[in-house]
C-alpha cells in the first residue's frame, strides 16, 4: 500500500532543496508510519544540503517532528493510531552496552541509521521509483514518514504539534545538553557561544537549573535580545564587545563553570575551554566540518583540570525526557511558544533556509 507524501529532498549538495511527491511504504515489523504533523528547519538539516554532515544525495531532510499514528506494523504495542508522537532521531536498540548503562543517545544503532532505517533498508520512493535516503534514519520533512517504533514517542494530545515537535532536537538538545549533559548546578556561571535554536534552549535549560549567570555570546543582535527573552542575564557580540573570552573573564572574575559550544567550529570550542575555569566544563554541542580541528594550549591542562565533552542530542532518554519537557512547557516553565518564530509551507522550505541563514528566527517550522 504505502502513502503518497510531499517531501523536501536534497538532491545535490549547495543546490535548492527539491519538493516531490514521493510514495512512503506501510510499516513493516516494528515499524509505524505517522502523519507528520510540523517539523522544524534545524540547522543540521541545512548541513545535510551542503555537505558539512556528508550524508548522500539523494536525501529526505527533516528530523524534528511531531504528527499522528495513522498505521502500526506487526508486533507494534503500546501506540494506537491516532495517539500524538514526537519523534525522536536515535533509533534506539535497548540491548547495546551504551542502551543498558541508560545512555542510549550512544546507541549503536543510531550510527547505522544515519540514512537508513536501523537494518540498513529504505521505506521511500521517489516517482521513478528510486530509493531514498532518510536524513538521521527519521526523514520527516515530509506529510508522512514510516521508521521504527523506538523513534516515536507517545505525548499528551493536547499539546499543539507545531510546539511539541521542537522538542524532537532543538529543545532535548539544548536543554539535555545544560540539565543531562553538564549537570549545570544551582547558582553557577554560564556561558553559550551561539544563541540559535539549540543555544537558546541550552540558555534556558541553564535558567531551570538555576544558573545565577548565563552570558550569550553571538554576532548577531537580534539572536542576543531573544537570549535575553530565554534567560540570559548577559550579553556579548563580539562585533561591538571585542574577544568572547577576554569579555567573559571580565564579567565573572575569572571564568564560567560551564561553557556551551553551539555552534559546531573548531575556534569557538577552543574559546569555549577558555573561557571555562579551573576545575570547569566545556560542552560540545555543535556539530562541526568533518576536517575541522581543535587547537587548545597543552601546557596548563593539568594545572587547570578542565574538562572538555562532547554532547549528543542533550545526552536524551527520550522515553523520559520528552513527557518531562512537555510537562515543563504545560506549567509555563519551558518556553515553546517563542521558540516558533515563523512557520512555511513544504513549498517554502527553500525560504525557510534562507530565513535560518540570515538568522532571523529563532526557530522556522514547517506545518503540513
Ligand atoms: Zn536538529
Ligand atoms: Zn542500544
Amino acid at each position: 500500500m504505502g502513502k503518497q507524501a510531499k517531501a523536501a529532498i536534497c538532491r545535490e549538495w549547495n543546490k535548492p532543496v527539491s519538493v516531490e511527491t514521493v510514495m512512503i511504504e506501510s510499516p513493516r515489523r516494528g515499524e509505524v508510519m505517522i502523519k507528520v504533523a510540523a517539523c522544524g528547519v534545524c540547522h543540521s538539516d541545512l548541513s545535510a544540503t551542503n555537505g558539512t554532515i556528508p550524508l548522500p544525495p539523494p536525501l529526505v531532510l527533516g528530523h524534528e517532528a511531531a504528527g499522528h499514528v495513522v498505521e502500526l506494523g506487526e508486533g507494534v504495542s503500546g501506540l494506537q493510531v491516532g495517539d500524538a508522537v514526537v519523534v525522536s532521531w536515535v533509533a534506539i536498540c535497548g540491548r547495546c552496552s551504551y542502551c543498558v548503562a541508560g545512555r542510549p543517545a550512544l546507541c549503536d544503532n543510531t550510527q547505522k541509521a544515519a540514512m537508513t532505517l536501523p537494518d540498513g533498508t529504505r521505506r521511500i520512493k521517489d516517482a521513478k521509483g528510486q530509493e531514498l535516503n532518510h536524513f538521521a534514519g527519521v526523514a520527516v520533512m515530509a506529510e508522512y514518514a514510516t521508521l521504527p517504533v523506538e523513534n516515536v514517542i507517545k505525548i499528551d494530545k493536547d499539546i499543539p504539534l507545531d510546539k511539541a515537535a521542537l522538542v524532537g532536537c532543538a529543545v532535548m538538545t539544548g536543554v539535555g545538553a545544560a540539565i543531562n549533559t553538564a549537570k549545570v548546578a544551582p547558582g553557577s556561571t554560564v556561558a553559550v557561544i551561539g544563541a540559535g535554536g539549540i543555544g537558546l534552549n541550552v540558555i534556558q535549560g541553564a535558567a531551570l537549573a538555576g544558573a545565577r549567570q548565563i552570558i550569550a555570546i553571538d554576532m548577531a543582535d537580534k539572536k542576543l535580545e531573544l537570549a535575553q527573552v530565554f534567560g540570559a542575564s548577559h550579553i556579548v557580540n563580539p562585533n561591538t564587545d571585542g574577544d568572547a573570552v577576554a569579555k567573559v573573564m571580565a564579567l565573572t572574575g575569572g571564568g564560567v563553570d560551564y561553557a556551551f559550544e553551539c555552534i559546531g567550529m573548531g575556534a569557538t570550542i577552543a574559546q569555549a575551554y577558555n573561557m571555562v575555569r579551573k576545575g570547569g566544563t566545556a560542552v560540545v554541542v555543535g556539530v562541526s566540518k568533518v576536517t575541522d580541528t581543535v587547537t587548545l594550549g597543552a601546557f596548563m591542562m593539568p594545572f587547570s583540570e578542565k574538562v572538555l565533552v562532547g554532547c549528543m542530542y542533550g545526552s536524551a532518554r527520550p522515553s523520559t525526557d520528552f513527557p518531562k519537557l512537555l510537562s515543563l512547557y504545560k506549567s509555563h516553565r519551558l518556553k515553546l511558544d517563542e521558540l516558533v518564530t515563523a512557520t512555511y509551507k513544504i513549498e517554502d522550505v527553500n525560504r525557510a533556509f534562507s530565513d535560518m541563514q540570515s538568522g532571523v528566527n529563532a526557530r522556522g517550522v514547517i506545518v503540513f
